[in-house]
């Protein structure tokens, strides 16, 4: 757990990851080392918003003289609409991650980033299987397709995956089976150390099995018992964390000293 503060407390500051839960944020610790790396004398805090108070929260922390946010679980939706003018990316994926409070403006950073790390990993189309269907399923279904998968969705309730598969064009799935070339799991069930619903058996054994939540959660564990390549979110972390840094400052990103600090 590291330090946060409550959105009514948080003290002024430059920069902030906003969420819910947000102590298990590495945020602070990534974006802290980038501004040492760079030179720069940017301060970065955890504050925590329910889920029905992000607005107030947003304007509390802009009324503060913070530059700008990160966004992350349950808020991404909602900070989309609190921004007034977010960039083409954010209104086709439906969901903001990065907000500057100088302009109003909001951007999504989780889509390319996720790109970015499949490069990087090697990974180059195939078919995908996407589990949950919040912000970052938003993000990532919006921009799988056109980098040559073919992508399913199943998500705990099965009307918001239907409605995600209609609106983008995926294929819709009532039952989860680990039968893909990658399996994407954007739930926040790792959070709570819990297990998805999920047909181990017929797991394709040169798959890769992706969770967004970093650490070696049970969806991790279970998919490498199956023979599954594991990755876990932490090269998502730094991908989208840099893309943020260098869209509120215009500056390259420290990528090595931004991985070391999560490592
Ligand atoms: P949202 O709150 O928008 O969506 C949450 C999703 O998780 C929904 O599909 C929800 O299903 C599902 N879910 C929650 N609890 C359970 C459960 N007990 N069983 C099954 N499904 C469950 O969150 P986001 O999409 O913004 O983020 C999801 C996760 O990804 C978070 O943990 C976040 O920290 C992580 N993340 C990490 C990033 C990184 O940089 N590594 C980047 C982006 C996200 P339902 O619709 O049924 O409620």
């Amino acid at each position: 757990m590291n330090g946060f503060f409550e959105w009514r407390d948080a003290p002024a500051a430059d920069f902030a990851v906003i969420g819910d839960p947000v102590a298990h944020s590495q945020s602070p610790n990534m974006h802290s080392a980038a501004y040492r790396a760079l030179g720069l004398p940017y301060t970065y805090l955890a504050v925590r918003a329910p889920e029905d108070e992000l607005s107030p929260a947003l304007d509390r922390l802009a009324a503060l003289g913070y530059l700008g946010a990160n966004v992350t679980v349950p808020h991404k939706e909602r900070a989309l609409a609190w921004s007034s003018k977010p960039d083409d990316l954010a209104l086709r994926i439906g969901a903001a991650n990065t907000l500057d409070f100088r302009d109003g403006t909001a951007t999504n950073t989780d889509a390319p980033g996720f790109l970015h790390t499949l490069a990087d990993l090697g990974i180059a189309g195939g078919r995908a299987l996407l589990l949950g269907a919040g912000g970052s399923a938003r993000a990532i279904a919006a921009v799988l397709p056109a980098a040559g998968f073919q992508v399913s969705i199943w998500n705990r309730t099965g009307a918001r995956a239907r409605s995600l598969a209609e609106e983008f064009g995926l294929n819709y799935v009532d039952r989860a089976t680990a039968e893909f070339d990658l399996v994407v799991n954007t739930t926040s069930i790792g959070l709570s150390g819990a297990e998805l619903p999920i047909h181990w058996g017929a797991a394709t054994a040169s798959g890769v099995a992706y969770d967004l939540v970093y650490g070696d959660t049970a969806f991790l564990q279970s998919a490498a018992m199956h023979g599954m390549r594991p990755v876990d979110g932490k090269p998502l972390l730094v991908a989208q964390g840099a893309l943020s840094l260098s869209w509120w400052l215009g500056v390259d990103a420290p990528f090595k000293a931004m991985e070391e600090a999560v490592a």
